[in-house]
């Protein structure tokens, strides 16, 4: 059995149905993020591991001790909300003590684990301070230390990120997940940003409607979603739909423009079916080392500076396509012909 086990879990708030029928094994020591829109059960999630909501079935097992009836101080788990909630009339150093005052931890011991638990967060010097003299990102570490001060087995945080500035908000990805590797210890990250679930994971359960439409790495999830769900929700995504016309060879047409996807179909002769493009797998103009080439219409330019992103009409569709700048090379101009260089095997089906 995985050291967390999720099994089964169901949640209904009267007739709202939230969480459906949700199971992940986590490994110890793994980083797993619940990414979905808003309204699609992660906190829920979250809430019945720590042992905030009771499931309506199903279990939570934690190294080995099912805890599905315990109440949260029971279970071992540490818990960092979105809004930091510290104790405002507590210093710092109180702040993160509290949770081992609680626990009955002595004095010296008490004092030891906060100097340490301050190092770790970078706010050595802090302990004195109270809440309201920190930046955001700085009671954002101290809710993380007052977390992790009692040693828990998993920890828990609720879009930690989500309320501070973009700056600090990504800075705060790298240390947190530097922090979680340091101690081992095993975490699930809530967040409907896509960039931070992909960026700190070891797996993404990408969410929708109560259930796990996938559960996978990074990789996974961006190069091979399993739903339209997953491929709309997470990245942008050029779709298409295409005619077979050979599905042993995946020869389609798009609009009536013939192309070959390099790969046997699972489909019919005449069906249509979904393809999709990522923005920064097509190059602008004729690439010879890539077998399909698509005329474009190029309709608009965003110049963002390390990347611009060019949309196109291509094959009758909307088409977003993702260039490095170049220092010797201004951007195409608006209404100009132009192709469009992909590999048969840069389409993802849908
Ligand atoms: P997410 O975190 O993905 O945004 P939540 O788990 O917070 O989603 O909420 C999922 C659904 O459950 C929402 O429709 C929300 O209104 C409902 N919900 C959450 N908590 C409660 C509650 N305590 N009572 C009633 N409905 C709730
Ligand atoms: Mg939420």
């Amino acid at each position: 059995m995985a050291f967390l086990d999720l099994s089964n879990l169901q949640k209904s708030f009267g007739q709202n149905h939230v969480v459906k029928d949700f199971s992940i094994a986590v490994e110890q020591g793994e980083f797993v993020s619940l990414l979905g829109p808003s309204g699609c059960g992660k906190t829920t999630v979250l809430r019945m591991v720590g042992g905030f909501e009771t499931p309506s079935a199903g279990s939570i097992t934690i190294d080995g001790r099912d805890v599905t009836g315990l109440r949260p101080n029971q279970r071992a788990i540490g818990m960092v909300f979105q809004s930091y909630a510290l104790f405002p009339n507590l210093t710092v150093g109180q702040n993160v003590a509290f949770g081992l005052k609680v626990a009955g931890v002595g004095r010296a011991e008490r004092d030891a684990r906060v100097a340490e638990m301050l190092d770790l967060i970078g706010l050595a010097d802090l302990g004195a301070r109270y809440p309201f003299q920190l930046s955001g990102g700085q009671q954002q570490r101290v809710a993380l230390a007052r977390a992790l001060a009692p040693r828990p087995k998993v920890l828990l945080l609720d879009e930690p990120l989500s309320a501070l500035d973009a700056k600090i908000r990504v800075s705060l990805r790298t240390e947190i997940r530097a922090i979680q590797k340091r101690l081992g210890i095993t975490t699930i990250f809530v967040t409907h940003d896509q960039e931070e679930a992909l960026s700190m994971s070891d797996r993404v359960v990408v969410m929708s409607g109560g259930r796990a439409d996938q559960i996978g790495t990074p990789f996974e999830i961006y190069n091979a979603p399993a739903t339209r769900f997953v491929a709309g929700f997470v990245g942008t995504l050029n779709t298409f739909d295409a005619v077979v016309t050979d599905p042993a060879t995946g020869s389609v047409t798009l609009n009536g423009l013939p192309l070959a996807l390099d790969r046997p179909l699972d489909a019919a002769k005449g069906a249509t079916i979904g393809v999709a493009l990522r923005p920064e797998a097509a190059r602008l103009g004729r690439d010879p080392s890539r077998e399909v080439v698509l005329p474009a219409t190029i309709t608009a330019v965003q110049f963002m500076g390390a990347v611009v992103r060019i949309t196109a009409e291509v094959a009758g569709r909307r088409f977003d396509l993702d260039t490095f700048n170049r220092v010797d090379t201004p951007p195409p101009a608006v209404g100009g012909e132009a192709e469009i260089s992909v590999g048969a095997r840069d389409f993802i089906l849908l």
